[in-house]
């Protein structure tokens, strides 16, 4: 099933700003087809294909909140202390079988049903309890302590929209609700591809030249995180046909084509060629720094990514590029990126009209806010630059420096990996 279409975008030769990219991607990218009943346990991470409405109402019953005494407001005392007889004991899981009656309490413990006629609870602490009466204080407002039927989720409510990517407390609410099984989207297929002659695999022989791969490495991992389904293609040489014949074929069977390297203006770069053989270039070249030569195409109705050669580029423009791409065609809902302010420890100067990621480490500093650091080393081949990093600033397009003291938003790993 084709996500796009032929004529979905007008290639454009110029830098795109991120924010129309992502314009273009909300609007023209439809979503894959297919959905599956899956049990709660495999359920993390994926995405609801369907409002989930509540069959019951949570909680299910007007229960105590504290382990205390159910009394009626109407028979304390509003000044001074009033003596309660104890007229029964309601443990958690027991229905009340009789109604409260004048100047009674009924012993209870939390989430025990409250029994008819009873709308307060008095908490243990507060109270004295002498042989078979209790003596209570004034001032308690009435329905205190007392959870009422449906005051967290209202039987036949919308309690998670579809799109909504699952987290642990998300499948404990469909749990609350006595669900087991929720109608989820089928996973994005996604392709993975390393190109580069120099690209080797880790732990095989390597001559003087070849380099290491580490992108596939570093994307399968992100990939793995959305919760896509990854196919590890492998490492591609830099020759134009190959590159062609082997977008195409993974076309067939994947949501997304990925790949890295070989996107830039080199000679050898030859993967722009290859999809504009089998298919059709989208754009290529965003405002972005590092990883301005980002390519994005389809290649028969699939959706193609083309990241640059560096790991750090590969990271940036995965986050910027890749996720909003693959959300969307996962059938989520937007995952805006929330960049928290925190403060600059240094002078960074940068070009008008683009947008830039700073690697920087966090400081706690004594007044309990954030300074950042910036990583030594700027270079887009830097791998340690993220290893030994917290985050990325970003630094919007209307920038042009920032000195110590500057409030910048700070993007964690850990929010842009999920
Ligand atoms: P390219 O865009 O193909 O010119 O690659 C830019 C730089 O990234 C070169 O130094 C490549 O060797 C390096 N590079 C490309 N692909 C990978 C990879 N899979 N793992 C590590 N480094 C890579
Ligand atoms: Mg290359």
């Amino acid at each position: 099933m084709a996500q796009l279409t032929d004529d979905c975008f007008a290639f454009s030769g110029t830098l795109l700003p991120v924010a129309e990219m992502e314009k273009l991607i909300a609007e023209r990218v439809t979503p894959i087809s297919g959905t599956e009943q899956v049990s709660l346990s495999g359920a993390r991470g994926r995405v609801l294909a369907a409002d989930v409405l509540a069959p019951i109402d949570l909680p299910h019953f007007d229960n105590s909140a504290v382990d205390g005494y159910a009394v009626r407001h109407a028979d304390v005392k509003a000044s001074g202390e009033t003596k309660l007889a104890i007229a029964g004991r309601l443990t958690a899981g027991k229905a009340a079988s009789a109604a409260i009656g004048p100047g009674q309490a009924i012993r209870i413990f939390t989430g025990a049903p409250m029994p008819p006629g009873a709308d307060t609870v008095f908490m243990q602490e507060d109270v004295r309890a002498e042989g078979e009466t209790v003596i209570v204080p004034s001032g308690l407002k009435l329905g205190a302590n007392r959870r009422l039927a449906g005051e967290d989720v209202r039987a036949g409510a919308v309690v998670l929209p579809a799109g909504r990517i699952l987290e642990a407390q998300h499948i404990a609410l469909a749990a609350a609700l006595g669900l087991t099984k929720l109608e989820l989207r089928r996973r994005v297929r996604v392709a993975i591809f390393s190109t580069g002659d120099e690209i080797v695999e880790p732990g095989t022989k390597r001559d003087g030249a070849a380099v290491f791969d580490a992108n596939r490495y570093l994307l399968a991992e992100l990939l793995n995180r959305l919760g896509c389904m990854v196919t590890d293609l492998g490492i591609l040489t830099d020759d134009p046909a190959k590159l062609a014949s082997a977008l195409s074929e993974a076309a067939e069977a994947h949501d997304l084509v990925l790949t890295s390297g070989g996107v830039s203006t080199g000679e050898a770069d030859h993967v722009r060629t290859a999809v504009e053989t089998v298919g059709r270039l989208v754009f290529w070249r965003v405002a972005i720094k590092p990883g301005r030569p980002v390519a994005m195409g389809v290649i028969r109705g699939t959706a193609f990514a083309g990241l640059p050669g560096n790991p750090v580029a590969v990271f940036v423009t995965f986050v910027r590029v890749v996720r909003p791409l693959l959300l969307r065609l996962a059938g989520a809902l937007p995952q805006p990126l929330m960049p928290i302010p925190v403060t600059s420890a240094f002078a960074y100067e940068k070009k008008k009209g683009r947008r830039e990621y700073v690697r920087v480490a966090l400081r706690r500093r004594n007044d309990g806010e954030y300074d950042a650091i910036k990583h030594p080393q700027d270079g887009a081949g830097i791998i340690t630059s993220l290893t030994e990093t917290d985050g990325l600033l970003e630094l919007t397009e209307d920038v042009t420096a920032i000195a110590p003291g500057t409030r910048v938003g700070f993007l964690s790993y850990a929010s842009l990996a999920g």
